[in-house]
């Protein structure tokens, strides 16, 4: 498939007018290959017009009709073979492996969105039979649905260029609950985003669904992407990327004369706590699987633990050298961006000056766009005072906090913004003190782990990754698992609707075979559950 910089309007290539920018080679920091024109106002307004109309006949095809559109797209990516790993490659730097394993998780996340279709669970299918006899008032035929919330806008992310980008999880959600999506490509992966954004187009049209399903469009600045979130016809969006960037798409959805809803996955710097028993017991093997963590993928993951927090001690100096030496020995990557990189060095430089803050170790120096790892240490009382400590360095750099009793670092845990992840270290003999923590944690974190890291995040229907602000800007819900498409379904009643029109989720004879909730039962194929 050729890559030919143009937008996919309804899955029409259109060449757009709007300036124009080329990929830039993540090595090098040169542009390379064909110019990408950016969207006009016509043409968003087309790709709205054409979601806006495909979103009613969209949203009531069969179950099994989205469950096969989404394992097709799966397909047609896979189909795109080499061609789109390694220009996934040149554009973010990141290594083959790493992207053939994230092009799995991006088809595994599609299959299992067609499994959570099939099942209709999603439905919240719910029956509260009219009950004409009740005194002293009759019970009207109550029946409530989730339907689809209408045209989805999509901001993928530079970290995921699969995983959380134009078929990623924001679309395979979105597609799930039934809405049209049009994505706006991210700047850093052009080229990926074109053959992938095909590779749907491909799919729509293999599966006879209407052409405003899905479009792609490519900005050359940033009003292309604040005009689309702040367009009536799109109805929820979804983002995955930098606090600034979502905040600023999260006011415009808000100051809309219809507010919609905004779910931005931003900014986490993931505290590690250290408990005493496990810092006595194996303060080097710690180091050793912390440093691996923070170093994976260049530190270019939301889930990077940027924050290290424990009791002062020998044992906490001990695990310090350990990490210093260890990550003194980890070669530095390059990053996704020169952008990136650039915010990552005035990071890491800034800590270096900071009056409060020691360097307890960095990685070797790389290439001109790689990212050394770097360790810092501060005491509870610096981090308490001074705001800017707290802020996420997005890439290979976490900062030790010496707290000089447990009173401390709980005070220190509550003070903290919302988190994605939050991990502990423990032993036996930490329980009672995890125990007392439990109650901080769940209020600071989407996901509370045990012995590990957060980086590495399991799609499935337990998962949660997501979080209070500024982890998330809606700490009910996630971006990664099955719970996702909740965030794309409004819930519909319907009162005393005769049964020849109810929705065939809603039917009493329920043709669809999906669960119903009857009378606060559910019921799945005749039998209570
Ligand atoms: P980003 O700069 O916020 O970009 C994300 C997307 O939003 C891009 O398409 C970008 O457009 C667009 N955008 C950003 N600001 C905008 C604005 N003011 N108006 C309109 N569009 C805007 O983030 P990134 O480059 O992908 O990633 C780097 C940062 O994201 C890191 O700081 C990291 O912490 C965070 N991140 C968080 C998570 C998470 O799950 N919490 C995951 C990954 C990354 P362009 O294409 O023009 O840049």
């Amino acid at each position: 498939m050729s890559i030919t910089g143009q937008l996919l309007i309804g899955g029409a290539g259109v060449r757009g007018q709007n300036g124009e920018f080329r990929a830039i080679d993540a090595q090098s920091g040169e542009p390379f290959g064909i110019a990408f024109g950016g969207a006009t106002r016509e043409d968003l307004d087309a790709a709205c017009a054409l979601a806006d109309d495909a979103f009613d006949r969209y949203r009531e095809t069969t179950l099994e009709a989205r469950a096969v559109f989404l394992e097709t797209i799966g397909h047609n990516i896979m189909a795109l073979g080499d061609q789109l790993i390694s220009r996934c490659m040149a554009e973010t730097g990141l290594p083959r492996a790493r992207i053939e394993g994230e092009r799995a998780r991006t088809v595994g996340q599609l299959a299992l969105f067609a499994s959570v279709v099939r099942s209709g669970d999603f439905l919240d299918a719910r029956i509260d039979p009219a009950l004409p006899g009740r005194t002293p008032l009759p019970r009207v035929d109550l029946r409530m649905r989730n339907i689809a919330i209408g045209p989805v806008a999509v901001f993928g992310a530079s970290n995921f260029p699969l995983a959380f980008s134009v078929a990623g999880g924001d679309t395979a959600a979105a597609f799930a609950a039934g809405c049209p999506v049009i994505v706006k490509a991210h700047s850093a992966h052009p080229g990926t985003s074109e053959l992938v954004g095909l590779a749907i187009a491909q799919a729509v049209r293999e599966c006879g669904l209407p052409q405003g399903v899905f479009s792609l469009l490519f900005d050359s600045g940033r009003s292309i992407g604040q005009a689309l979130v702040a367009d009536r016809r799109v109805k929820a969006v979804g983002f995955t990327g930098s606090r600034a960037g979502g905040m600023a798409l999260l006011k415009i959805a808000h100051n809309r004369p219809e507010p919609v809803p905004v779910y931005a996955e931003m900014s986490s710097i993931n505290p590690v706590i250290l408990l005493a028993g496990a810092l006595a017991e194996r303060a080097d093997a710690i180091a050793q699987q912390f440093v691996t963590s923070l170093t994976l993928g260049a530190g270019q993951f939301c889930t990077n633990p940027g924050l290290v927090l424990a009791v002062d001690g020998d044992a906490l100096r001990a695990f310090e050298r350990a990490a210093a030496a260890a990550l003194a020995s980890v070669p530095a990557a390059t990053m996704l961006t020169p952008g990136i990189h650039a915010a990552y060095r005035a990071g890491v430089e800034r800590l270096r000056g900071h009056v409060d803050v020691e360097l307890l170790a960095e990685g070797a120096a790389g290439g001109r766009y790689d990212a050394p790892g770097a360790l810092f240490a501060t005491s509870a009382d610096a981090f308490a005072a001074q705001p800017a400590l707290r802020e996420e360095m997005f890439g290979p750099a976490s900062l030790v906090v010496r707290c000089a009793d447990t009173g401390a670092l709980l005070r220190l845990i509550k003070s903290l913004e919302g988190q994605l992840t939050t991990a502990v270290h423990l032993n036996d003999a930490d329980h009672d003190a995890l125990r007392a923590l439990l109650p901080t944690l769940e209020n600071k974190a989407g996901r509370i782990l045990v012995n590990g890291f957060g980086t590495g995040v399991e799609v499935g229907h337990a998962m949660i990754h997501g979080g209070p602000f500024p982890a998330t800007s809606d700490t009910r819900t996630t971006s990664v698992g099955s719970r996702a498409i909740e965030r794309f379904l409004r819930p519909v009643s319907y009162q005393d609707l005769p049964s020849t029109l109810l929705p065939a989720a809603l039917r009493s004879d329920n043709p669809l075979g999906v669960a119903q909730r009857i009378d606060g039962r559910v019921v799945r194929g005749g039998a209570a559950v």
